[in-house]
């Protein structure tokens, strides 16, 4: 038997959450072509890995990468932690099929005057296609953007005929091939939205494999009563449903992801709802005064109006001026900021969770980023894995990989066997942590030795390759 290269002497976590096992892996033309000790085949590379772990590559299945992946096509922050795939388009926020429409906030997450814009999801995975960065990506439509592409003004649920024109924008995107929707009603644009309207809208999905990804209207005191909602609108279309960075926030609810988890264990007896998480205690978005307020503390992200607050603590700059908050706030933005506003009990606890997933919600193009951008992925390998234990390598393996795929339909990926897509990461387990954080956010992660995307060596020796190898991933 011949191949193009030769993994020997790994550990292999294959994504299933299975144990590990010691075994060569061999990849041919971007596929895993045999697995298993000793392999006599021919191969064209050898690269002796003895002592590290091969897992398939990270899926990152909550991202906001929908411009990075053209802007800037190595993807850097993310080939450097050892994932392969990105899943854009979330929190109700995606570039296609936003067209020419001004990108009210929080769409300036994504689409920026400078980037190229997209009138359908079509014409999105065609650009991908022509030129392809180091990642696999998959897409979410989000509804926030079909809503300002649809609506003139956002501050009302959406009419009958408004309904039937997002219809239509959600059944291109299914057609296109993105692997589901998201919704975003936390944020003012979609704020207004009903849940009729959504489960009118996401009609289209009845009997597909296509997820709803739901950031919710409320992740601090009407928690529980964000997610029954969101519950019910996936529930009613028998769809699916992933909580988007599943969290509890604000001082007087830490503890009460008890709560939170024992209504998701109620509600899977009933639909298919799971979650992701990131494995920090601040959350990172547009600037809110409500969020401010709920935080313990408040790290400006980015802004506009005063570059140079980015890196810095809202109350220390607040001592600076004769303004109060609110006036405060206002002279930043638009503006992104980092919000100290979780318990640590409860992100373990939901990170834990046996339907929890990890997903990263970096925000790429802030100028002083929350560290998950860098930091996601080999943070719950070393800190919450190695050092604190809260589960096994393979559990966390499984998270990042087998369970991504399964849940979001992504076909032959995330799993070590042959015939699956050569996504894979070799690493050092006793060495891998993240090096991002609050203070120095953009530092690679120690301990990811290489990356191969569709078989293709994307990142070695601490570096980028240069290699283009990401594919678009459509609903199958
Ligand atoms: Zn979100």
């Amino acid at each position: 038997m011949k191949c193009d290269l030769l993994l020997k002497n790994g550990v292999v976590i294959d994504g299933t959450g299975n144990p590990r096992y010691r075994a060569d892996v061999a990849i041919h033309n971007g596929k895993i072509s045999a697995v298993g000790l000793n392999l006599q085949v021919q191969a064209a590379t050898v690269v002796d890995v003895a002592g590290a772990t091969i897992s398939p590559g990270f899926i990152d299945v909550h991202t906001h990468d929908d411009r990075l992946v053209l802007a800037d096509p190595s993807m850097q922050p993310k080939v450097s932690q050892g994932a392969t795939t990105v899943i854009t388009g979330n929190c109700g926020i995606s570039l296609a099929p936003l067209g020419r429409t001004i990108p009210v906030p929080p769409l300036n997450l994504v689409a920026d005057d400078s980037a190229q814009r997209f009138e359908s999801f079509r014409e999105y995975f065609d650009a991908l296609e022509k030129t392809p960065s180091a990642m696999n990506v998959a897409s979410l439509a989000g509804h926030t953007t079909m809503r300002a592409v649809t609506m003139q003004e956002l501050d009302r649920p959406a009419n009958a005929s408004e309904i039937a024109q997002m219809q239509k924008l959600v059944q291109e995107a299914l057609d296109a091939g993105v692997v589901g929707v998201s919704t975003g009603l936390y944020y003012a644009p979609a704020q207004a939205a009903t849940a009729e309207e959504i489960q009118a809208v996401f009609e289209p999905l009845r009997g597909t494999t296509a997820v709803i990804a739901s950031h919710i209207r409320n992740e601090a005191e009407q928690v529980l009563e964000a997610m029954t909602e969101a519950m019910s609108i996936a529930n009613a279309l028998g769809v699916r449903q992933v909580i988007s960075h599943h969290k509890v926030n604000g001082r007087a609810n830490h503890g009460r992801s008890v709560e939170t988890l024992a209504l998701i264990d109620e509600a899977s007896t009933r639909g298919d709802v799971c979650m992701d998480c990131y494995p920090y205690v601040a959350s990172s978005t547009v600037l809110r005064q409500d969020a401010v307020e709920q935080a313990a503390r408040t790290l400006i992200a980015w802004s506009t109006a005063k570059p140079e607050t980015a890196g810095r603590y809202v109350d220390e700059l607040l001592t600076e001026q004769n303004l109060d908050l609110t006036e405060y706030l206002a002279s930043l933005q638009p503006a992104g900021a980092i919000y100290f506003s979780m318990d640590e009990a409860d992100v373990e606890r939901i990170m834990a969770h046996p339907e929890t997933m990890i997903g990263s919600d970096g925000l790429p193009h802030d100028t002083f980023p929350h560290p998950r951008l860098w930091g996601a992925f080999p943070r719950v390998l070393g800190h919450y894995t190695r050092d604190r234990k809260i589960f096994s390598l393979e559990t966390a393996i499984h998270k990042m990989t087998g369970m991504p795929a399964s849940k979001f339909g992504l076909k032959d990926r995330g799993v070590i066997a042959p015939g699956f897509a050569a996504d894979l990461v070799v690493f050092d387990p006793e060495q891998v942590r993240d090096c991002a954080t609050f203070t120095d956010p953009k530092r690679p992660a120690a301990g990811i030795q290489r990356v191969y995307v569709n078989g293709i060596a994307s990142w070695r020796n601490g570096a980028s390759t240069g290699a283009r190898a990401g594919q678009v991933l459509r609903r199958s």
